[in-house]
């Protein structure tokens, strides 16, 4: 893993960057970046539409790349695969293509205190729309999902549970499998969507062996080009679900008064889509595969002891999220003394080093912690010990000028 970062050409044009923001956005390494302008200056079309060759095989490009989302996520089918903008796209389409539809006023959807704004915002909108209940999983102390709080909860009006695999401001990763074989236990029916945008970049995910029902996760987060993600959801709910957005190839026939749908998943990719982004986003698999998620998984497990090390031997450093190795990203929100996030951010740019700072549209985390905001520095396969030493320096170089 060591010669990682010569993959990744924003190192070598900018070899001071300590960067330290990939829960945001990762870097994208040479063989996607060549792969989207190898398309663009060879096989460029649009795709569904042409009969030309260009056009045929650009459409078989985009279409291998959902059998290869389809097969690095253990789907059964490549038609359980929908291509939309990001997970955002995602789950509002589980919201607005199959709750809209299938949940009623007095429904509770079960959702957790550590979710992103993309997986609350939605519900939220639909609780105005049409009523439905929202429930909040509370965290035990140490930052951990306390999932068995939905007991609490009147079991027989859960429809739905809609949680993230990994927090992107905790690090916490969800032991899935187990939570999501409780939750089927107490009600078979219910449906379980997975917030996988943390989780997909960084480990392997099998949608069949954790038996969620829904899935969404980011190009952009996993080496891949922006303005990509994916919903898997099972063939049978995508079946009954609406498109949530209208227009051309999504259609089966128009006429004057009438439309019918395109069958699934056409019908829930209306217009032209992100074709190079979805080339992107299939390199981006292809390079993941060859290095191997359990390798990136062991490197960023040793960053993870690394940098916990770190944070441990820091006065005067709050760390929100699990402070054991197991069952966490490498993701670390942190506070030093009472000194701003922002002014943190600053002081760690003039060093060349890219942290996040705000609410990490987890305002609903914000509040349970009582903070308004925090400093964010997030793992990838390329970072090293040595950025961590940076960022070490870094936050020795807040203290020093707030006198800490
Ligand atoms: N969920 C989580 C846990 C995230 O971290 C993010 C991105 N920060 C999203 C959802 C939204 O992803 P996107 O902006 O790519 O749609």
């Amino acid at each position: 893993m060591k010669t990682i970062k010569n993959h990744f050409p924003i190192f070598k044009n900018n070899p001071d960057l300590v960067y330290l923001d990939s829960s945001a956005s990762s870097q994208k390494p040479q063989v996607v970046i060549d792969a989207v302008s190898e398309f663009y200056t060879n096989q460029y079309a649009n795709i569904h539409r042409g009969i030309y060759d260009l056009s045929q095989n650009a459409t078989d490009r985009y279409e291998e790349v959902r059998e290869k989302v389809a097969q690095f996520i253990g789907a059964r089918h490549v038609s359980e695969i929908v291509l939309t903008s990001g997970t955002t796209e995602a789950l509002n389409l589980v919201a607005f293509g199959w709750a809209k539809k299938k949940l009623q006023k007095g429904d509770i959807v079960v959702l957790s205190e550590m979710e992103h704004h993309s997986n609350i915002v939605p519900w939220l909108v639909l609780k105005k729309e049409i009523g439905i209940e929202l429930v909040y999983l509370p965290m035990t102390k140490d930052f951990k999902l306390d999932y068995k709080k939905i007991a609490d909860a009147p079991q027989e009006r859960i429809k739905l549970i809609s949680l993230t695999h990994a927090s992107n401001v905790l690090g916490t990763i969800n032991p899935l499998e187990e939570i999501i074989s409780y939750f089927k236990k107490i009600n078979p029916d219910m449906k379980i969507c997975i917030d996988a945008a943390q989780s997909v970049p960084h480990m392997p995910v099998n949608v069949l062996n954790l038996g969620c029902d829904f899935l969404a996760f980011s190009s952009h987060k996993m080496l891949g080009s922006s303005g990509v993600g994916v919903l898997y959801a099972k063939k049978e709910l995508l079946d009954e679900m609406e498109p949530h957005m209208f227009g051309g190839n999504m259609i089966r026939k128009v006429t004057k008064e009438s439309v019918f749908w395109a069958d699934t998943p056409d019908k829930f990719e209306a217009g032209t889509p992100n074709i190079e982004g979805v080339i992107g986003l299939g390199a981006a698999i292809d390079y993941l595969q060859e290095i191997g998620l359990d390798a990136i998984q062991k490197h960023e497990q040793e960053l993870i002891s690394y940098s916990l090390e770190m944070f441990k031997n820091k006065k005067n450093v709050t760390l929100f999220g699990p402070h054991s190795e197991d069952d966490r990203l490498g993701v670390f929100s942190f506070a030093i003394g009472n000194v701003h996030p922002h002014d943190t951010a600053e002081i760690l740019n003039r060093l060349h080093i890219a942290v996040r700072t705000g609410h990490h549209c987890a305002q609903v985390l914000m509040t349970v912690l009582g903070v308004a905001g925090t400093a964010r520095a997030s793992l990838y396969l390329y970072n090293t010990k040595e950025d961590i030493d940076r960022l070490e320096e870094g936050i020795e170089e807040v203290k020093k000028t707030f006198k800490i």
